[in-house]
C-alpha cells in the first residue's frame, strides 16, 4: 500500500469501522441451559469418558444425520486423522495429498514416518486435482489423502478410479465437509475413512472433537480399538492405541447443538448469497462456484482475488480490510509444502502457489448479522473502486 492509498483506507474506515472485530468465524453455541442440563444427566451418573451416555447418544445421532454406517468420536480431528494412518498401518512410504491445506493434513504423516507427496490442486474447486495424481504414484506410495476445501466434495469418482487401479487407499480429511452432499448422498462415503473436525472454528463443533467415518465394519472395530489405548477387556490390550477419546463434556455441546444446525446453515446460506449478489460481478473477484449436484454446508467464503483487475493484491485487502476491524483469513497460506520438515522437494504447484496468494476468506457463521454482511461486501467493492481510481 502507498501512503496516499493508506491514508484514504484511513479516511474510508473512519466512517465505517466495526465498533468491535468482525471474526471470519465464531463458534456455533446452543443455549447454556441445554447444555447444562445434560451436563446434569453425566454428573448424575459420576460418568465422565470412557464410552459414556452422551458420547454414545452423539454417535448414534450423527450416524442417523449424517447417513454414514460407522462413526468414531474423538478428542480431535488431527488424532483421528493420526489414528486413520494407522488403523489402514501406514508408515514409511509416501502419501500423496495437497499442499493448500491446514498443517494438521501433512504433519500427521511425519508421525507415522511418511513423505508427503504434492500434488497440484484444480483451480476452480482448491481440491486436489486427480489429473496429476498419476504421475506421482510410485513403488513407495501407501496411501491418497485428499482435502475436501472448504467442504468442496473433491473428484471422488476419478479418485477412487486411481486409488482401485493401483490398490491404494483413500482418506479423505473432511474437516470442512460436516453436512455436505453430493449426489443427495453424504460426502463421507467415499475412501477407506473419512475425518472430521469439530474444533470451535468449523461449523458443528464441540470446542476440540473430531471423529473418523468408514464405510467397513471391521476398520470401524480398529478405529474404535485404537482410540482406547488397545483395549479389549480388563486384561487384554490388542493394539498400540493411544488417548483419542471424546469425553462426556465435548459430547454435551455436540448433542445440544443437533437442534440449531438446520438453522444455522440457513443463516449461512443467507450470507453466503448477500455476499454473491454483492460481490459476482466485481472486476477481479472471483467467487468458489459449487455444481448443483453438491449441497454446500457454507463452512466458508473464500474469494480469489486477481490483482490486475482488482486493483490491489489479496495481502492489501486482508490489511486494508483489518483498518475497518474486518479480520479475515488467509486459508491456506502459507503452503504446507514451504515447511522445513516436508522432506520432499516438490515440483511446481502453480495452482497451489496461486491459491495460496490470492485467495481470502470471510466472515461467515450463523450469528453473523445480515447488515454486517452488507456492509464487508460494500467495503470491499469501496476498496477495490479505491484501488482502481
Ligand atoms: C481444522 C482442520 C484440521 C484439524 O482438526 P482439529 O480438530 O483442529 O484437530 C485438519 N484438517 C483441516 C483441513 C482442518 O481445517
Amino acid at each position: 500500500m502507498d501512503t496516499a492509498f493508506e491514508q484514504q483506507v484511513r479516511n474510508m474506515a473512519a466512517a465505517m469501522r466495526f465498533p468491535e472485530p468482525v471474526y471470519v468465524t465464531r463458534p456455533n453455541l446452543p443455549p447454556l441451559d441445554t447444555v447444562t442440563g445434560m451436563l446434569a444427566a453425566a454428573w448424575e451418573r459420576q460418568w465422565l469418558t470412557n464410552d459414556g451416555a452422551l458420547h454414545r447418544q452423539l454417535e448414534d445421532e450423527l450416524v442417523r444425520l449424517l447417513e454414514v454406517p460407522h462413526l468414531s468420536l474423538f478428542c480431535n480431528g488431527t488424532i483421528a486423522l493420526l489414528t486413520a494412518l494407522e488403523a489402514l498401518s501406514l508408515e514409511n512410504g509416501e502419501v500423496i495429498t495437497t499442499a493448500f491445506t491446514f498443517p494438521a493434513t501433512v504433519n500427521v504423516l511425519h508421525w507415522h514416518r511418511l513423505r508427503p507427496v504434492f500434488c497440484d490442486i484444480r483451480p476452480d474447486t482448491y481440491n486436489l486435482d486427480p489429473a496429476g495424481i498419476e504421475a506421482l504414484i510410485g513403488p513407495d506410495t501407501k496411501a491418497i489423502l485428499p482435502v475436501h476445501v472448504y467442504g468442496t466434495p473433491c473428484d471422488v469418482n476419478a479418485i477412487n478410479d486411481i486409488a482401485d487401479k493401483h490398490g491404494l487407499p483413500v482418506i479423505y480429511d473432511a474437516a470442512h465437509a460436516f453436512g455436505v452432499r453430493l449426489r443427495g448422498e453424504s460426502v463421507l462415503g467415499h475412501g477407506n475413512l473419512s475425518m472430521l473436525s469439530f474444533h470451535a472454528t468449523k461449523v458443528f463443533t464441540t470446542a476440540e472433537g473430531g471423529a473418523l467415518v468408514t464405510q467397513d465394519p471391521e476398520l470401524h472395530r480398529r478405529t474404535c480399538l485404537l482410540k482406547n489405548f488397545g483395549i479389549t477387556g480388563e486384561e487384554s490390550v490388542e493394539a498400540p492405541g493411544l488417548n483419542g477419546k471424546m469425553n462426556e463434556m465435548q459430547a454435551a455441546l455436540g448433542l445440544a447443538q443437533l437442534a440449531g444446525l438446520d438453522a444455522n446453515t440457513d443463516k449461512r446460506r443467507c450470507l453466503d448469497g448477500i455476499y454473491r449478489r454483492l460481490l459476482k460481478e466485481e472486476p477481479g473477484l472471483v467467487l468458489l462456484d459449487l455444481p448443483s449436484d453438491v449441497e454446500p454446508n457454507y463452512a466458508y467464503f473464500p474469494v480469489r482475488v486477481r490483482e490486475d483487475a482488482f486493483g490491489m493484491s489479496r495481502n492489501t485487502l486482508y490489511n486494508a480490510l483489518k483498518a475497518f476491524n474486518i479480520q479475515c483469513r488467509k486459508y491456506f497460506h502459507p503452503l504446507c509444502s514451504t515447511n522445513p520438515w516436508c522432506r520432499l522437494e516438490t515440483g511446481a504447484l502453480p495452482h497451489s502457489e496461486a491459491a495460496a496468494s490470492e485467495v481470502l476468506c470471510l466472515p461467515i457463521y450463523g450469528t453473523l448479522p445480515e447488515s454486517w454482511a452488507e456492509t464487508i461486501g460494500t467495503i470491499i467493492r469501496s476498496l477495490g473502486a479505491l484501488a482502481r481510481a
